[in-house]
């Protein structure tokens, strides 16, 4: 078993989507280790986005992760990085697969509903961000 970590984006929040998409990972087979609401300052989404500084959709995107409270979560499978990254779908939801949550939920390519990190070095680092030793330890 290993960890990734998923955040539920500003529009999945604003459109009352939290719970599926919550559900619909459950059912695909990942276990919730940790989870909390938190509203991302500027300085924080900046952060949390830095590989992303300088691309033209920068700094609309840090506009949009501080548009709403989020939901940053740690998910536990086999293989967890990957198959979450599968369950998700492409970026843009118009070329995710059937099935995907961005395909159910997302709005845009920008508003797509939900963040996977995308190597087992980014989900440990985007976990720290989040969370402590003590939740990600928590359960055994
Ligand atoms: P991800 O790993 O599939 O989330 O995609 P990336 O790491 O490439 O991009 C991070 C986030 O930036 C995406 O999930 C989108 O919210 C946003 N984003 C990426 N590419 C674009 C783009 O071309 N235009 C806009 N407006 N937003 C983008």
């Amino acid at each position: 078993m290993n960890q990734t970590l998923a955040i539920i984006k500003p529009d999945a929040m604003e459109s009352g989507k939290a719970g599926k998409i919550l559900a619909h990972l459950e059912a695909a087979g990942f276990t919730i280790q940790a989870l909390r609401l938190v509203s991302l300052s500027e300085a924080q989404a900046a952060e949390f986005y830095s590989v992303h500084k300088g691309k033209p959709f920068y700094d609309q995107l840090v506009a949009f992760m501080t548009s709403a409270p989020v939901i940053p979560v740690i998910l536990e499978a086999e293989n967890a990085v990957l198959k979450l990254r599968e369950a998700i779908g492409a970026t843009d939801p118009r070329e995710a697969k059937e099935g995907t949550v961005r395909k159910l939920y997302a709005e845009s390519k920008e508003r797509n509903a939900i963040h996977a990190s995308d190597s087992d070095a980014n989900a440990n680092t985007e976990i720290a961000f989040f969370f402590s030793n003590y939740e990600r330890l928590g359960v055994d």
